[in-house]
């Protein structure tokens, strides 16, 4: 693996993620919301997320804006990348095909909400967050930069401790004591270890 192939496996990630996301945003569009828990503090978090896995590396694919933070490349990390990618992509796309209609990309429930806690997600409250924490993990180990590497993981990292307490409190507050035996026999995001 050298540099540019790492890229290349960043640009697919990419590609495949808005693959998979495009459609179920449409899908998910077509189902009512019945509880809106968006604020403007989420709103920002989404936004930087945008910023951090994607444009931020685009940027740095296309310019040589942030070439001063470059730092040699290590073929065995960029293995790793490409793995973590591949787990990313895996779990990013089981979890929405297991969330199905109940998936918001916000703080929401709609109409007819299920609690689903099949699959994936009997081992782990937030597959997709453990998912997302992948790809954050990829773009570092496959972007030799300081500033785009890790860009991508920090916009997580808001993202997630920023909606986690809430996004909890919202389904407790939907589904009640079916949720708290939930997170009794659940890692949030880690099997056995968070
Ligand atoms: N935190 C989950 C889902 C992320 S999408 C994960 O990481 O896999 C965010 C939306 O999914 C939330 O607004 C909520 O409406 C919904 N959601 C979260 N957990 C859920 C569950 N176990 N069952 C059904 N919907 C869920």
């Amino acid at each position: 693996m050298n540099e540019t192939a790492a890229l290349v496996v960043w640009g697919i990630g990419l590609a495949v993620w808005i693959a998979i996301r495009l459609p179920r945003r449409r899908k998910a569009q077509r189902t009512k919301v019945v509880v809106d828990g968006k604020s403007t503090g989420e709103k920002i978090a989404l936004a930087l997320c945008i910023v951090g896995l994607a444009i931020v590396p685009l940027v740095h694919s296309f310019t040589s804006l942030f070439e001063p933070a470059n730092y040699p490349f290590s073929p065995f990390l960029g293995w790793i990348g490409a793995l973590s990618m591949l787990a990313f992509l895996i779990l990013f796309y089981q979890s929405h095909k297991l969330l199905a209609r109940n998936w918001s990309v916000t703080l929401e429930l709609r109409e007819g909400h299920e609690l689903v806690v099949d699959g994936l997600y009997r081992y782990m409250r937030h597959p997709m967050y453990t998912s997302f924490w992948l790809w954050g993990l990829a773009q570092l180990f496959l972007i030799p930069n300081w500033i785009a590497g890790p860009a991508g993981l920090a916009s997580v990292a808001w993202l997630f401790f920023s909606r986690i307490n809430k996004e909890e409190a919202m389904m407790r507050g939907q589904f009640g004591q079916a949720y708290d035996d939930y997170c009794d026999r659940t890692a949030r995001l880690i099997p056995g270890i968070y």
